[in-house]
């Protein structure tokens, strides 16, 4: 076992790799606040990737309705429970979140998936990552409990019982879409289970793929991520999962001019909620400033972009804003103790903060930079018994080759469509 650095849980930790790091990352950040549930990422997943025979009950990204759908069922509850069983003392985060880059969420100490392998015995080969298969069930339901919410008139379960002592702005029944795809780890779970080396982690943007000429289809992959996003399938006996759509990252789509382009489960998002990048690392693989490019500020400036269960010890890099409407207890399970403060600052964006927020889906190209041209102020209310002033100003995005991809305002420009066309469609 070697040690290396994961800045999620503030520390040094366990992995079956020496340290190693790309050159830049992938990553992304999805707006949980203005997902639809459409289902429209989803689709274009499957209709670009997972259409053939053996693919059916695929999904490398999915859109589920939290607390109760999961896809496959139950994988965040079972992952969760066997942390619990390797910790049996609970995992507590020390600190609190601030400013430091190198552990912004303070340190989780105990075990990660990693570190406690030993907990659920299997088989006869040695377990390098603890986790567990999934029963052919709990993959055939991907949608289950949609739109299904807990508390309410009947309060089947009552998440929100005890906290947040005013209520303000938390539901008693409420429930939220997860949109998931692979969160192409620093620290890959599905690669460090792999004996054949099958799995490995680009240099150059940190995606993780699966080698289908060297996998065999021993599904330890599929048993260690803790996401559940490497998936057999049976027509091949290989196991599949998200590639990131790599020929769109790599600038050689024909619509990319050269420059990196989005995923199709990016850029496809109707409800705008996905924005998706390459970050700059260093060796630790923590992030090297960059303090305009979005994702870097969303993550470590303005801090309302979190990870997703980042206690597994993976290094995810997905990013969520956290539902402003939620129980905070049951996001900071999920999305470790930056919660309220994100959440706070969401609902009342400071100037910058809700320029970056029009960046979102303007166009597929990466944004590599963005610059704010300062506009008038035009409203003020207050939030939250803060005030909360508006000002329409102008924010520029630039590509990996310092081009302008497009600029946008904070106010939504209003057209008035033409007598002469007000029939036509
Ligand atoms: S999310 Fe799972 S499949 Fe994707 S890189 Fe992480 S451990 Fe591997
Ligand atoms: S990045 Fe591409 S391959 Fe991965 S889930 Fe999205 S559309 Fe599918
Ligand atoms: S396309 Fe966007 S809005 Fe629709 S479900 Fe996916 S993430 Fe949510």
């Amino acid at each position: 076992m070697s040690t290396v650095y994961n800045w999620q849980l503030g520390r040094a930790m366990g992995y079956p790799y020496p340290q190693a790091a790309p050159k830049e990352q992938f990553a992304f950040v999805i707006n949980i606040n203005r997902c639809i549930g459409c289902q429209t990422c989803t689709m274009a997943c499957k209709s670009t990737w997972t259409f053939s025979k053996g693919q059916e009950h695929m999904w490398w990204t999915n859109v589920e309705t939290k607390p109760y759908g999961g896809y496959p069922q139950h994988w965040d509850v079972k992952g969760l429970d066997l942390l619990g069983q390797a910790n049996p003392d609970g995992l507590a985060w020390q600190g609190s979140p601030n400013g430091d880059t190198r552990r912004p969420y303070g340190e989780l100490p105990g075990k990660t998936i990693f570190e406690a392998p030993e907990v659920v015995a299997r088989s006869n080969q040695p377990n390098l990552v603890l986790g567990y298969l999934p029963t052919e069930e709990e993959w055939r339901s991907p949608n289950i409990h949609e739109d299904t919410p807990p508390g309410g008139l009947n309060r089947p379960m009552d998440f929100g019982r005890g906290e947040d002592a005013t209520g303000e702005n938390k539901h008693k029944a409420w429930f939220f879409y997860l949109a998931r795809l692979c969160n192409h780890c620093s620290y890959p779970a599905c690669l460090a289970a792999c004996p054949r080396n099958a799995i490995y982690k680009r240099p150059e943007d940190g995606i993780v793929l699966i080698d289908q000429q060297e996998c065999r289809g021993y599904r330890k992959c599929v048993e260690a991520c803790p996401y559940k996003k490497s998936l057999y399938r049976g027509t091949t006996r290989t196991s599949e999962k998200c590639i990131a759509c790599y020929p769109r990252i790599e600038g050689r789509d024909p619509e990319s001019d050269g420059v990196p382009m989005e995923t199709r489960c990016m850029a496809a998002c109707i409800g705008q909620v996905r924005m998706q990048g390459l970050v700059r690392v260093d060796e630790d693989n923590a992030w090297v400033e960059d303090r305009y490019n979005p994702l870097y500020y969303l993550v470590h400036v303005a801090k309302v972009a979190l990870p997703l269960y980042p206690q597994f010890g993976t290094e995810p890099n997905g990013y969520y804003v956290p539902p402003r409407w939620v129980p905070t207890r049951y996001l900071e399970q999920m999305f470790g103790p930056g919660v309220k403060q994100a959440v706070e600052r969401y609902r009342a964006p400071d100037r910058e903060l809700l320029a970056v927020l029009q960046l979102f889906r303007r166009s597929n190209r990466i944004i590599f930079r963005y610059q704010i041209e300062e506009g008038p102020k035009v409203w003020e209310t207050t939030v939250g018994g803060k005030t909360f002033e508006m000002f329409n100003d102008t924010i520029i995005a630039f590509d990996r080759k310092n081009r302008e991809i497009f600029r946008t305002q904070v106010e939504e420009p209003v057209h008035v469509r033409p007598d002469i066309h007000a029939n036509s469609i």
